[in-house]
């Protein structure tokens, strides 16, 4: 059973036997002994995010894929586990360590990514902005119903024709011409994870007497009809158990109140974006664990040529090692960073490295464990394709890789090679 978080006390330790190692001997379940680095309360925070997350959410997981149903449900109860917004102090929220936040994401995403981006989104990208920019009357307004996850977050960035390249945004906001102290805010946002059903939208556009970045939170229930819309996108071949959608904005009235006071630029976005790849650096590896343990599973139990399991057989041996390595150096590298966060010495280029490498390297070895199945991998049943279809948004979501290696590009040569 798990406990809320904001009930853990060291004497409710209970601390899982599937990865502890024992000094001398290897674990193929924490092969560099990873768990020696975190401490009790992490990895009792781990353990209640394991038992909430295999125990609720994996049994829902294949029909929300299946069907591309999201239920909302799960961010209420995420919020009564105490998973969202966990590493924030205060406003009904968990107040853990960077890497305690990690362990979360990590088992999140043990069941899926779609699960892991629905809380990111509103963990990281809303409320994470809000705690770091937002006025307090702003903060208290959202952080505690977004804690319960009673009032649903989405992040709005990317535009049909701005997604690598944010800075060329043409979301505006004007002056209203009428109403002192309101906006009009008008343009297209695609690909937002949460926003057919989100109650709270974080928008990035660009104030038009400046033509600088802003964030606005923009409250669905104030929007008058006709000035928002949030489309679903239907029919997608990755993260379908997740939600995602659009949000257009047609001159919908926004009071000043809601702007955030004074982040500008691609500061804010980029700010709020670190802490929610930092997250993806974390989940990915739980994924290709998940896959790891499924693939391992299924070679010791499927028989070819003389009645022998394919594990037997040195090509799927080293599938296995391969992805095993990766993910424990992935872990090690995320810990590593981490660490460095909470004493606030991580530049954003070391989170674009762990974010890219950890992508990268979970779905090359996932598309690798993948052949190990044969044509049973095709079917849903066996989980693992559905793992490799979302391990490609997240290497494609939140900074491509590519553009994460012109990031550190810059950073390793002075040289900038964006445009
Ligand atoms: C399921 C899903 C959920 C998402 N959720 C959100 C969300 O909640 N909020 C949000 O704001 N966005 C979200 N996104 C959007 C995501 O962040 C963007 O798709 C991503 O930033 C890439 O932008 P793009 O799709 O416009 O690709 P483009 O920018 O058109 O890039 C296409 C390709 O070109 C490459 N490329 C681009 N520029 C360069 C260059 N200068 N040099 C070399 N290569 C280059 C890229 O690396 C990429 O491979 C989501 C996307 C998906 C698929």
């Amino acid at each position: 059973m798990y406990r809320p978080l904001l009930q853990r006390s060291s004497k409710h330790l209970n601390l899982s036997r599937r990865y502890s190692s024992n000094s001398s001997v290897f674990n193929w379940l924490d092969p560099l002994a990873s768990n020696k680095l975190f401490t009790q309360e992490e990895l009792a925070i781990q353990e209640t995010a394991n038992a909430y997350c295999q125990e609720r959410m994996l049994p829902r997981v294949l029909d929300a894929y299946r069907y591309e149903n999201y239920d909302r449900k799960i961010l209420e109860e995420m919020g009564e586990v105490g998973l969202l917004g966990a590493t924030i102090k205060g406003y009904g929220c968990a107040g853990v360590s960077s890497i305690a936040s990690g362990l979360i994401a990590r088992e999140v995403e043990r069941v899926d990514s779609g699960y892991r981006s629905g809380m990111s989104v509103q963990s990281s990208l809303v409320m994470g902005g809000i705690d770091k920019f937002g006025t307090e009357e702003q903060k208290d307004r959202y952080l505690p119903g977004m804690a319960k996850g009673k009032i649903l977050g989405a992040f709005g960035l990317t535009e049909p024709n701005h997604g690598s390249d944010p800075g060329s945004m043409e979301t505006v906001a004007k002056p209203h011409p009428s109403k002192k102290d309101y906006f009009l805010i008008s343009g297209s946002k695609t690909w937002i994870t949460n926003s057919p059903i989100a109650d709270v939208m974080l928008v990035w556009a660009k104030l038009q007497s400046t033509g600088k970045i802003r964030g606005f939170l923009i409250d669905r229930a104030a929007c008058p009809p006709g000035t928002l819309e949030t489309p679903d996108i239907k029919n997608k071949n990755g993260l379908r158990a997740s939600t995602t959608g659009m949000i257009q904005l047609d001159e919908c009235p926004v009071p000043k109140e809601n702007m955030f006071p004074s982040i500008e630029g691609l500061k804010g976005p980029f700010t709020c974006l670190n802490s929610a790849r930092y997250g993806i650096a974390w989940g990915t590896m739980g994924a290709l664990e998940d896959c790891i343990d499924r693939a391992r599973t299924y070679a010791l139990e499927r028989k070819q040529f003389k009645g022998n399991p394919l594990a037997k057989y040195q090509l799927v041996q080293k599938k296995l090692v391969d992805a095993l390595t990766d993910a424990a150096y992935g872990i090690l590298a995320a810990t590593q960073v981490g660490r460095l966060m909470d004493e606030g010495r991580a530049p954003p280029e070391m989170i674009s490295m762990i974010k890219r490498q950890n992508c990268d390297r979970a779905l090359a070895n996932a598309r690798k464990l993948q052949e190990i199945f044969g044509g049973n991998s095709v079917s849903d049943e066996y989980g693992i394709g559905r793992h490799v279809a979302n391990l490609f948004v997240t290497q494609t979501y939140e900074g491509q890789s590519d553009i994460h290696s012109l990031i550190l590009g810059r950073a390793i040569t002075g040289i900038q090679a964006f445009a």
